[in-house]
């Protein structure tokens, strides 16, 4: 169940999930296990050794993810971070370059920046919505990766896969995007002409909030290789409890995206009216810049956005402050709706760089519960 012949749903739902054939149990056991006894040296069973080098239960997971993005190979990892970090090290040499969108996520600049940047790489941000920017970026270094986030967190901006993966193959960069926010359910990067999608499965893939988790989804044989060698030499893998809990969110993504934007898109409508709000940044409103592309390039709009309180700092922490469904934290992507701060929550370590956020935003991660409560919910917090 792991090929393209069947839907999104069967293979999320089937691919690298067979019964167990030793009790029949439908579901594949956690292997809550460090090690496996050999028959003899060297004489493995399905060829595990050691927890670290591998273990059933992730195994399972990469299958499913690498079946859901449509790449030959998945790697999952203990966070979102770590599963980059690694990439980063297999691909990258002391004196390379990395251009990236000017506001990813904040933890990715703060890891090419400051740890990555300790060993001799550099990097460029820049508006990777602009595509004459994006060119100038990549036409003046030892570019190697070209890292796209789309969409963006916490401006919704959305880039041009195809056109972005186009330009950064033709100066030798690898293509690299990050998918968690629209998850392979609405966008495929891989099928966009990227080289590699990274997810924080954290989010939207696990998506019930109770796990830490990335991956790194590769179509080429020799590169997955290369990262899975420093996954085993240095260890960031995640464990079996976890790969088993994301595994089993998994199952649900597409029915749970569909509602996620369907919510989402309610609460767009609404907030756009608003008297207390100055923006609202969704991809799914006719007047995004980014509307027309979005709906080429995914096949909904998701369940992230962002508002600018017309207030400003003030009235943007009351808003945060004030609802009672949304629940004030970091993270998003889960059955529950959460509400940040950003300038002082997630993307407090960009602050004072090109890519810190208008301290009179707020972002909303929609959850799926009934979109009346949420709407109201809103309306009561914008009130007070
Ligand atoms: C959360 C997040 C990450 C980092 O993932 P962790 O699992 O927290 O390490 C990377 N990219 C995006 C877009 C994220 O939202």
């Amino acid at each position: 169940m792991n090929d393209s012949s069947h839907g999104f749903s069967t293979r999320a739902i089937h691919a690298g999930q067979e019964f167990d054939p030793t009790t029949g149990a439908i579901i594949p056991p956690i292997y809550q296990t460090s090690t496996f006894v050999q028959d003899g040296v060297g004489g493995l069973r399905g060829g595990y050794e050691y927890g670290r080098a591998g273990n059933p239960t992730r195994s399972s997971l990469e299958t499913q993810l690498a079946a859901l993005e449509g790449g030959k190979r998945a790697l999952s990892f203990a966070s979102g971070l770590a599963a980059e970090d690694a990439l980063l090290r297999a691909v990258l040499q002391p004196g390379d370059h990395v251009v990236l969108g000017n506001d990813v996520y904040g933890g990715t600049h703060r890891l090419i920046n400051r740890i990555h940047g300790a060993w001799g790489i550099r990097n460029t941000t820049v508006d990777l919505t602009d595509l004459d920017a994006a060119r100038g970026a990549l036409g003046t270094e030892r570019t190697r990766v070209l890292w796209i986030e789309t969409p963006s967190n916490p401006l919704m901006k959305i880039s041009d896969v195809a056109a972005l993966a186009e330009l950064g193959r033709s100066v030798g960069a690898l293509v690299v995007v990050d998918n968690t926010f629209a998850s392979p359910a609405l966008q495929q990067p891989l099928a966009l002409g990227a080289d590699v999608v990274v997810h924080s499965t954290t989010k939207y893939l696990g998506g019930h909030t109770d796990v830490i988790g990335g991956a790194l989804v590769i179509d080429d044989e020799q590169l997955a290789e290369k990262v899975q060698f420093i996954q085993f030499a240095a260890g960031a893998v995640s464990a079996p409890l976890d790969a088993w809990l994301t595994t089993r969110g998994i199952k649900t993504l597409d029915v749970r995206m569909q509602r996620h934007s369907e919510n989402a898109q309610a609460l767009a409508e609404r907030l756009v009216g608003h008297a207390g709000i100055d923006a609202v940044y969704y991809p799914g409103l006719p007047e995004h810049p980014g509307h027309e592309l979005a709906a080429r390039q995914m096949s909904r709009f998701g369940g992230m956005l962002s508002v600018a309180l017309a207030g400003g700092a003030a009235a943007a922490r009351r808003f945060a402050e004030s609802t009672e469904i949304f629940q004030l934290a970091e993270s998003l992507g889960g059955v529950e709706s959460l509400i940040g701060y950003p300038s002082e929550m997630t993307h407090a370590s960009v602050r004072g760089t090109e890519l810190e956020v208008p301290d009179n935003v707020i972002r909303l991660s929609v959850g799926l519960e009934d979109v009346a409560d949420l709407l109201a919910d809103i309306d009561q917090a914008l009130a007070r």
